[in-house]
Order: structure tokens, then C-alpha cells, then sequence
């Protein structure tokens, strides 16, 4: 029955396609303009609610909680099972059994199809899939991806690179940065800071012998993270290496991207100011932020703290939030008449979510949560719900995130205990890995009623649900 819907939907699509004026209007009616994807990495709908019960002491609050489409998404990978909710809900450990990883995920989303665990937009013979930056940017629209972890990491480097191997860092970041079409990149991996935002010299004074950051052929002297002259060549991997790096510092990194047989050249950031700088205001055509963490934004400053509750230890000011790298992002990308596609990833909540430290789990949601907010501000202000869409999603979850004593005999899967507005909630977390879990999958503007024409299935607990290839195979459609 159901499949028989799915067909009679493709069959009413197929005839829009036609070329008379009404069936043409019919068929642009679903096609957005401009599409901003948000993936928080490793986010259940129990991530969303942790950081719900903080923000609000209650949760449904956020403002994609209130997006017209809401749904569930599988995310297994080729060799992965597919979501099956009596199974689910009937073994604790179901959802554990051969979960995805960002890259395989990644890849389901960005290009509409499965492929194998460390798959960076190839299928599983290794070769290239076309990702929906490829076919927006075939179209002549601009687009970017920025995060708060390196930018060569998975789920950002999945919508602009092809690798058969995500650790390939070096190599990912070098085809993102001197090959790619793709006109915005922000996030970390900078070479001459630590995880925590200080200076890599600054480390290396307080370990000393530490031989990655220690200069061995300078006489044991601390390394100079200034002129980066005596950095490790692998201390650049997150940025293409040493050339590349050198290139983007100097402003020779770049390739010809429109065809006019001209070169077009990042300009690159670092500083925070010159993020906040760029929200507002001219923007040069193709703009790299490199913010000054080796790692990711904030997840890693000060672990001291790692088990006080959020916002207690103090950020690293020197370091954009999300909010104001996506403002920055879509004043660069939205110059571009035929309109844009963007990627935005909350990198973190992911390896929060592993090391089960719930307040900087909460943290990292509520810095994407705000820069949704900001997102939606800026298509009511700047655009609008007719010509823009927004997704709001996750590649999977991590942690199996649930209420306390949810695997007791009688009681499975309790929800999380709300401890009020500002106050961490109880929960407990069954995994220190990825699950298959069901994620959450949220959409709002032009298009976004598509998705209710790929629902595989029903979940007793979420609802209909769709898989992660279909936002693939729809946003490559507009
Ligand atoms: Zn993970």
C-alpha cells in the first residue's frame, strides 16, 4: 500500500515536470531558492530535550520544534540494518547493533545514497558521488559548509569532498580548499592552537618533551607557533597541509571556479572579530574561517570544569559561535541571485555525547539551537518561508541518551526528568557510541512538504519517519 502511494507521488511529480506554464509553476511551487541544512552531530530527540529542560525548564520549545514538518530519520549505513521499530522497542539493545559513523551518514544525506563507515561521498566501489554542493554549484548557485569542529571532518567534508577514507585529512582539506567549487568554509583544525584555544608554544612550555608540539631539530627549544616554520608537517592535516596553509595565509590558495580562466582566491579569517565582521556588510566572493582552535570550538577549553554545570567554565572569547559563523556564511552566500545552499554542522554535541558529559552535551545544542534561531530570523527579515528552506536534522545519535533506570526489568526507555529552567536534567546514557536510533528530522519553507512523500514507516514513540537518503534525493532535485 504504501509503496503504491510512493508511486502514484512520483507519477503527479513526473507530470509536473512538463513544459506548459501551470504544470511549470506547479513544479517550481516546491522548489526553494535557497536551502540551510543543520545537522547536529550525534543528536537524539533526548539531546534536543536535555538542552530543552535547560533553556526552558520544559521541553517543545525550540523553534524547529514549531517547523510545520516533523519526522523521525533511520540512519544506517550500507551494511547497516534499516530501522525497524518493533525491534527497537522490543530489545534494549537493538539500536546498538551495527551503527552508522558521521561519514556514512553523511554521505546518505549528501548525496542520496548508502554507502560503507568512513565513506566520504563515495559509493561502495569507492567512486565519486555527485553531492548536492556538486549540483548546486552545476546550477550556479553558490554554497558553503561551515562547523564547530575541523572543517575536513566528516560531516562537513562530505558535501564537498570524495574520499574512500574520512581520515584522510590532509587530502580532504586540499581538495575542499584548491579543487572543490564551493565558495564558503568555516570551522577548526588550526594548526597553531591547542584543543582548549591556546597557543600550541603556550602548550609546549607547560609539557615539556611532548613530541608533537616540542622542536626537535631546534635545539629543544619550545616550538614558535607564529611563523608555524617548525610545526610538524601533521600539524596542518585539518587544513590540507603545510603548502596549502602557507597559500591560504598569503592569499594564493584557490582555483578557477566559474570558468572565466581567472583563479578565484579564499580570503581567509581567523579572529572572531573578523567573523562578526563579515554578518554584516560587503563580503569578499569565497571566504575560509579557520577559528583558533586545533579541534573543535568550545567543547574541549578548560575540562576542568568538564563536570560543573553549563556555561561555567568561561568560553574562549577568540572563537565565532555557530550563530555568527552561519550569519557570516549566508551574507557571503546569499550575493548570489540564483540563491544557495548552506551546511551547518554543531560538531560537538557528538564527542560530548561519547565522553557522556551531559553540560557540555547541553552547551553545544544550545549553540546550534541559537543558530537556528538566527537562521530563521534572517529568511523572515532578509527572505522569506516562500523561497527558502530549512532542515534541521542530525546523522545519528550518540550515547543512547535516555531518563535514569531505563533498562530496569519493568520500565524500559524513560524519558528525561526535567530539574527546571537553568538546571542540568537526570538522565543516563547507554552507549559510548553511535546507536540507530531514530533522529529527529525537522523542516520548515519552500519544499519542505516533499519530505512527506518518503515516509518509510511508522514509530510507535516518533512518528512517521523518513531516511536520511531522502534529504539527498530531494534537495538534489530543486
Ligand atoms: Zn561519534
Amino acid at each position: 500500500m504504501k509503496k503504491l502511494a510512493v508511486f502514484f507521488i512520483g507519477i503527479f511529480l513526473l507530470q509536473n515536470c512538463g513544459t506548459s506554464e501551470k504544470t511549470t509553476i506547479s513544479n517550481n511551487s516546491h522548489k526553494p531558492k535557497n536551502v540551510i541544512l543543520f545537522i547536529s552531530d550525534g543528536c537524539g530527540f533526548n539531546h534536543v530535550d536535555a538542552a530543552s529542560y535547560y533553556q526552558f525548564g520544559k521541553t517543545g520549545q525550540q523553534i524547529y520544534e514549531k517547523f510545520p514538518i516533523k519526522l523521525g530519520m533511520s540512519t544506517h549505513y550500507s551494511g547497516g540494518v534499516a530501522y525497524n521499530p518493533d525491534s527497537a522497542w522490543a530489545d534494549f539493545s537493538w539500536v546498538k547493533k551495527k551503527p552508522t559513523d558521521s561519514a556514512a551518514s553523511g554521505t546518505a544525506i549528501a548525496t542520496g545514497e548508502k554507502s560503507y563507515k568512513g565513506a566520504l561521498s563515495v559509493d561502495t566501489l569507492k567512486n565519486s558521488l555527485e553531492t548536492i554542493v556538486d549540483r548546486f554549484e552545476k546550477e550556479g548557485k553558490s554554497t558553503g559548509v561551515i562547523s564547530t569542529v575541523p572543517f575536513s571532518n566528516a560531516t562537513p567534508a562530505v558535501f564537498v569532498a570524495h574520499n574512500e577514507n574520512r581520515q584522510n585529512y590532509r587530502d580532504i582539506a586540499g581538495e575542499m580548499v584548491m579543487k572543490s567549487k564551493t565558495d564558503v568554509i568555516m570551522g577548526g583544525g588550526h594548526p597553531f592552537y591547542n584543543p582548549d584555544g591556546t597557543l600550541v608554544s603556550e602548550l609546549a612550555e607547560r609539557y615539556v618533551g611532548h613530541k608533537e608540539i616540542w622542536d626537535m631539530n631546534n635545539g629543544g627549544k619550545p616550538i614558535s607557533s607564529e611563523d608555524g616554520k617548525v610545526l610538524p608537517e601533521s600539524e596542518y592535516r585539518y587544513v590540507g597541509g603545510k603548502e596549502v596553509w602557507d597559500k591560504l595565509s598569503n592569499g594564493t590558495a584557490g582555483n578557477d571556479i566559474d570558468g572565466d580562466g581567472e583563479i578565484d582566491y579564499w580570503t581567509m579569517i581567523q579572529d572572531r572579530e573578523s567573523f562578526q565582521k563579515y554578518m554584516t556588510g560587503e563580503t569578499p566572493k569565497r571566504l575560509i574561517g579557520v577559528f583558533k582552535s586545533g579541534q573543535a570550538s568550545q567543547v574541549e577549553r578548560d575540562t576542568t570544569y568538564e563536570d560543573w554545570t553549563p556555561f561555567s567554565a568561561p568560553f574562549i572569547e577568540t572563537i565565532p559561535t555557530l550563530k555568527e559563523m552561519t550569519l557570516s556564511a549566508i551574507n557571503v552566500l546569499d550575493e548570489n541571485k540564483n540563491g544557495f545552499f548552506l551546511m551547518a554542522e554543531g560538531g560537538a554535541v557528538d564527542w560530548a555525547a561519547h565522553d557522556h558529559v551531559l553540560n557540555r552535551t547541553i552547551e553545544e545544542q544550545i549553540d546550534f539551537n541559537l543558530a537556528i534561531e538566527a537562521a530563521c530570523n534572517w529568511v523572515e527579515e532578509n527572505s522569506s518561508w516562500d523561497e527558502t528552506l530549512i532542515i534541521v536534522t542530525a546523522d545519528h545519535e550518540t550515547g543512547y541518551l535516555l531518563g535514569p533506570n531505563s533498562n530496569s526489568n519493568s520500565d524500559k526507555w524513560k524519558t528525561l526528568k526535567g530539574n527546571g529552567k537553568g538546571k542540568m536534567p537526570s538522565v543516563e546514557w547507554y552507549s559510548g557510541g553511535h546507536t540507530n536510533m531514530l533522529v529527529p528530522f525537522y523542516a520548515k519553507g519552500k519544499g519542505s512538504e516533499l519530505f512527506l512523500n518518503s515516509i518509510k514507516g511508522k514509530d510507535p514513540v516518533y512518528g512517521d519517519f523518513i531516511d536520511n537518503t531522502d534529504i539527498g534525493k530531494i534537495v538534489k532535485s530543486f
